[in-house]
């Protein structure tokens, strides 16, 4: 093995110095080794090392054998990993950090087992509450009650007299609303009018119940006020604290608004951001407007990166809003809808390219991804200097005819594992079996020379990138369901999948010469494991467990010892 070495510009004339002393040793200060590892490196020129140095500016300086890495560095300080795994810090290429910040801010009532159970996270949460804050929740399921009755707001009100209570059930199609918080609303709830698309749950005298379906959601909703933030710039730094947490160390922030991305300057600024962030903007319209005035954003800590633009061609398959080529095959007649016609959207696309940014369109079905790829296709010859690198975020259900097209046009194809699934269960039924056999397809795309960016879309999913590995290696469920995976012909290997959610991801945010690989010159962010993600049997890979995360050579979680 051959040491690879690289050494920034201004240590140059310090290693000719120093290589002319007796001893031939590089006494640069800063430096720092870790020996006697499993590094898995993603850099294909030097896939497996044991050692690696970094210097004091967080960059890696060399990768090799113990005894390269050591001869070349004798003074630096160097840790012994004892044989542990490690890889490159993973990137999400597709998630809502903003967003997993917001539901920081909220009572998390998942898989509460009842109304007792619900009030006593209420008041824990109430804890860090001011005076007149509302008290938010998210996340309950009658279902999973012993009585199964929606609630009302006397289960509220008692606990809650004056505070509002305001928690979406774990669909988000339904709130649960105590008094303090329906008489904010301006409308008599009372009586026996119903909103559009929407319904108002009343008791035998015709009194609002608390419980608000839909629409009608929108009458609470449009009175919760902002965090302000204070409070959402200490979520943020929560949000950041749980993905470094589970080996994260990059995250693609999937829409995210102008003052979102003030509030993450911010935090760098005062040194409480310990991540990497690639930001798309949300729409075409101010945010657009204001990133392409100020032009792409590569903040100098490499912390941030604001060069894309997110928008929208369908909705989901779940609730059948994705646009399909023909009918879903569980509701005839209904094929979703594009949000928007043909030439409106290239018009959208040719103006994201135009600023010299990068476009990031949503699309789930065939016929999203297919509109999504035409416009593509129009847009890009008529902005020939645009840098390239666009994405379509999900592409889960593809035409045969359209899978390559993704290669030839040079379109990224950022995918969700864990999306699949948990989607698994129910996608045969809207697609029908033909269909399904382009849904999710992975190895089909990477067959076709696509490129993907591999992602979690948390907080819809699980933040742990080790579900998506295992996911993407082999669509089965953590209970390893179905026997062999799911539509298996769609696997790809775990050397693909890391490198989707590294090399890859860097690639799709522009961040390839900073991060994405352990390489020389890059940045020294790495993810320490309890046991090796690459050999381990399958079922194992959900139970990796991420002992330390470092971010440009320094640590930012190392997991307490039991
Ligand atoms: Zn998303």
């Amino acid at each position: 093995m051959t040491l690879k070495t690289f050494f920034p510009a201004f240590l140059l004339a310090a290693v000719t110095l120093t290589w002319a002393d007796a001893q031939g040793t590089l006494k640069t200060d800063g430096h720092k080794v870790v020996y006697n590892a499993v590094i898995y490196t993603v850099d294909p020129d030097q896939p497996r090392v044991t050692a690696m140095a970094w210097a004091a500016d967080g960059r890696l300086l060399a990768l090799g054998t113990d005894d390269e890495l050591r001869a070349a560095f004798p003074s630096a300080p160097a840790r012994d990993l004892e044989g542990r795994t490690v890889i490159p810090g993973l990137i999400d290429a597709h998630a809502h950090l903003y967003g997993l910040a917001q539901s920081l801010t909220q009572a998390d009532l998942m898989g509460t087992a009842g109304k007792a159970e619900i009030l006593e996270k209420l008041r824990e949460q109430e804890a860090g509450l001011g005076p007149g804050d509302w008290l938010l929740g998210r996340g309950w399921d009658q279902n999973d009650w012993l009585e199964k009755q929606l609630p009302t707001r006397d289960d509220l009100d008692r606990a809650f007299p004056e505070r509002p209570v305001w928690l979406r059930r774990i669909d988000g199609h339904a709130g649960w609303a105590n008094s303090a918080a329906l008489e904010r609303v301006e409308r008599d709830l009372s009586g026996d009018w119903q909103p559009d698309a929407g319904f108002i749950h009343r008791d035998a005298d015709g009194i609002a119940s608390g419980v608000l379906i839909d629409r009608a959601m929108e009458l609470v909703q449009s009175k919760v006020p902002e965090p302000s933030r204070p409070v959402m710039a200490r979520a943020v730094s929560e949000a950041i604290a749980v993905m470094t947490r589970h080996g994260l160390t990059g995250v693609h922030d999937a829409g995210v608004s102008r003052d979102t991305l003030a509030l993450y300057l911010e935090l760098i600024e005062r040194d409480e951001f310990d991540t990497r962030a690639y930001v798309m903007v949300s729409g075409a319209g101010e945010h657009l407007e204001w990133l392409c005035a100020r032009g792409p954003v590569h903040e100098p800590t490499g912390k941030l990166v604001a060069r894309s633009v997110k928008l929208f061609e369908d909705g989901a398959l779940g609730s059948r809003g994705a646009a399909l080529l023909a009918d879903y095959s569980d509701d005839p007649g209904n094929r979703g809808l594009l949000f928007q016609a043909a030439e409106p959207l290239r018009e959208d696309i040719e103006r994201v390219l135009r600023c010299g940014l990068q476009v990031a369109v949503h699309a789930i079905g065939d016929h999203g991804n297919r509109a999504v790829l035409d416009a593509l296709e129009q847009a890009l010859p008529r902005v020939p200097e645009n840098p390239g690198r666009h994405r379509i975020e999900h592409a889960q259900v593809l035409d045969e005819q359209d899978l390559a097209r993704f290669s030839q046009l040079g379109i990224i194809a950022a995918v969700q594992p864990t999306h699949a699934t948990s989607d698994m269960y129910w996608a045969g039924a809207r697609l029908g079996p033909g269909r399904l056999q382009y849904a999710y397809a992975w190895r089909s795309l990477l067959d076709s020379g696509a490129r993907l960016a591999l992602g979690s879309d948390f907080p819809v999913e699980k933040v742990n990138p080790m579900l998506g590995l295992h996911a993407a290696v082999t669509r089965q469920d953590a209970d390893g369901w179905p026997e062999g995976g799911w539509q298996p012909q769609e696997r790809i290997t775990r050397e693909e999948a890391l490198r989707g959610f590294t090399l890859d991801a860097a690639w799709a945010g522009f961040m390839e010469s900073d991060v994405g690989s352990l390489s020389p010159g890059k940045y020294a962010d790495f993810v320490v494991l309890d046991r090796d993600v690459m050999t381990v049997p399958e079922r194992e890979m959900t139970e990796v467990q991420v002992l330390e995360t470092w971010l440009g050579g320094k640590p930012v979680f190392v997991k307490a010892p039991h």
